[in-house]
């Protein structure tokens, strides 16, 4: 038999990681993320935010961006720090941009490993919805064409995570690039995630391809089989009314020491990793 040879094989380098963060949650939230699966892509990994912040600044190596965008939970605010996400991918070289929230866990190894299936000089978007059937929208008319239309189209959950290849991006540069994804989002008035489907799917007529892989807190977290955390790309975890805590469930550190359980995850995918109890 004669040995199959990978067509692409991808990188850590080859993909550029973005995190959507704010002033609000530095503190909160990104120490969870530093600690565990950001040791594996320090130099792939960038954080979006809303505010010079030094002391993460040195945390990350430098890898806090301020977007100078409003740190509002406006639908605005968030297109503009996805607009400057989608840029900073286009000013890098790389094959590949993943966006995250800061409330996501990126198994690193196995998003690579997703990414090795799919060309990147082909036009890929990957991700998975949370709505069973493809968003519609009705479009106004413009003063041009005056009859309203009906737009359906599905789009990744920006809090699962997704991923987009570079062919896919240069393509909508001409609609999304420098700033103009904003205007975008202004047009038909819809969050950053739902933005990007509407241009990818609809206006550049491209589909994207449903990667079960990828998990938000829209999910029940606790449904999600231990025997198949390694297969799984992405986590999340969401603090509910009181004390009751959307998360995934695994042993580890106690929910004391781990509420999100990212520490516990972390060590069960990577015993070997520092800050993991090894024996
Ligand atoms: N976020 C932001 N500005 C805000 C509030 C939230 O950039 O004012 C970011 C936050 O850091 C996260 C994402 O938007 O990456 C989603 O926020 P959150 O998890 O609080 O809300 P969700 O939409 O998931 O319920
Ligand atoms: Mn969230």
């Amino acid at each position: 038999a004669t040995a199959t040879i990978a067509p692409f094989s991808t990188d850590l380098d080859d993909v550029f990681i973005s995190v959507k963060t704010t002033r609000h949650y530095h503190h909160s939230r990104l120490p969870a993320i530093i600690n565990t699966w950001f040791q594996f892509a320090k130099d792939q990994t960038w954080f979006f935010t809303d505010r010079d912040d030094p002391y993460f600044h040195n945390q990350t190596n430098g890898h806090m961006i301020n977007t100078k965008c409003s740190s509002s939970h406006s639908r605005r605010a968030l297109c503009c720090k996805m607009s400057v996400e989608f840029d900073r991918f286009l000013e890098s070289s790389r094959k590949w941009f993943c966006h995250f929230d800061d409330d996501n866990y990126v198994n690193v190894p196995r998003l690579l490993k997703l990414l090795d299936n799919y060309n990147p000089r082909e036009d890929w978007y990957l991700g998975r919805p949370s709505i069973p059937t493809p968003l519609e929208i009705v479009r106004q008319g413009s003063e041009s064409s005056k009859r309203s239309q009906k737009v359906r189209f599905w789009f990744a959950t920006g809090g699962a995570g997704f991923c987009i290849s570079r062919a896919l991006a240069l393509k909508m540069t001409p609609v999304a690039g420098g700033g103009k994804f904003i205007t975008v989002g202004d047009r038909i008035r819809l969050p950053d995630d739902v933005t990007m489907g509407y241009i990818i799917e609809h206006m550049l007529k491209k589909q994207l391809t449903v990667i079960d892989q990828f998990h938000s807190h829209l999910e029940i977290l606790k449904f999600l089989n231990k025997d198949t955390f390694h297969d799984q790309v992405s986590f999340s975890y969401s603090k509910g009314p009181r004390d009751d805590w959307n998360i995934v469930k695994i042993d580890g550190f106690s929910i004391r020491d781990d509420p999100k359980r990212f520490k516990s995850l972390h060590c069960h995918l990577f015993p070997q990793a520092s800050n993991c109890p090894h024996r």
